[in-house]
């Protein structure tokens, strides 16, 4: 399945998430990526499925919310790699149109500096960039891109993609203690965030198990002190997410195990929301060990909790 969800996601309502991606297929290698590191690190685009078969999924996929009297706020192509390597986005998106779905998509923006990638975008309704580091050391550190990217490149093609998108534009920035959450970064950061305007910056910590287990979430005070500062440059609206929500309004399905798959296949979930989850249906918890023998799952500790997420 392409389709999953919809999951309940805080910027997006109830999304149905496209993962129109192979795992893990990206231009980037980022330290805190939940999905762990790049096995297949790429820039060049390339078809990965058939238009038509996203799109038979997703009427298959309204249909069914219509049964249940259920509908959804958004498609999203949040895959578990960089959704700008899929040709097809653009005609994608094109083919999703018609069912008066709003369509979104969380990129890296890696690829933004390629004239069909912006024009892919442009029919989005809301598009996210990632801007970890305003500056190339910190960048390739934190972000570990494809050799042949160039920092530079990404920041102008970000900058003229705004100035011509009408839709919502947002951007999403990591902070990793000790590596771009000091105030020269992240003043660096706001005086890209001023060039770009967007609707909205979101700030973020790594809240699950990353790929490098020596990655740690800022600071409580520097996240605030870089929320400050960057209102203060830019005069953008930010907003901090911690990740510790919790999964309210999620809408259950007749199954206990696709629900926290569909939870799962976006980001992991800590033991104590599944301990939730399950009490709400009065499940049992062995329905969790057995979707781990059986490989749907898979067990992580990250900050001294257990969470659990989508093999892949
Ligand atoms: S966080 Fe996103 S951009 Fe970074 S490596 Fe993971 S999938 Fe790629």
């Amino acid at each position: 399945m392409i389709l999953y969800g919809p999951v309940p996601s805080r910027r997006l309502g109830q999304s149905i998430g496209i993962n129109n991606i192979p795992p893990k297929t990206c231009s980037y290698s980022c330290i805190y990526c939940q999905l762990g590191r790049t096995d297949r690190m790429q820039i060049k685009r390339q078809e990965f499925y058939k238009p038509e078969d996203i799109y038979l999924e997703a009427e298959v996929k309204l249909e069914q919310l219509k049964a249940e009297n259920r509908t959804a706020d958004y498609f999203s192509f949040v895959p578990d790699g960089e959704p700008t390597l899929d040709i097809n986005l653009g005609a994608e998106i094109d083919l999703l149109k018609p069912f008066k779905v709003r369509i979104a998509v969380i990129t890296n923006a890696s690829l933004l500096w390629m004239d069909d990638v912006k024009e892919d975008l442009m029919k989005a309704d809301w598009v996210s960039v990632s801007i970890d580091a305003a500056d190339e050391d910190v960048w390739r550190r934190i972000d570990r891109p494809h050799g042949a990217l160039r920092h530079i490149d990404i920041l102008n093609g970000i900058i003229e993609f705004s100035k011509k998108y009408r839709g919502t534009l947002v951007t999403e920035t990591m902070l990793v203690e000790g590596v771009n959450d000091h105030d020269t970064c992240v003043g660096k950061i706001a005086d890209q965030l001023s060039l770009i305007q967007p609707s909205k910056a979101y700030i973020l910590v790594p809240t699950r198990p990353p790929a490098e287990s020596s990655v740690k979430r800022a600071a409580k005070s520097s996240l605030s002190s870089a929320v400050r500062m960057i209102r203060r440059v830019s005069g953008i609206d930010v907003e901090c997410i911690t990740g510790d929500e919790n999964e309210e309004g999620f809408f259950f399905t007749e199954s206990v195990a696709e629900d926290i798959l569909s939870i799962a296949s976006v980001h992991p979930i800590r033991e104590d929301i599944i301990d939730g989850l399950l009490k709400k249906r009065n499940a049992d918890k062995t329905i969790i060990s057995e979707m781990v023998k059986n490989g749907e799952l898979c067990e992580f500790q990250y900050e001294g909790k257990r969470f659990y997420r989508k093999k892949i």
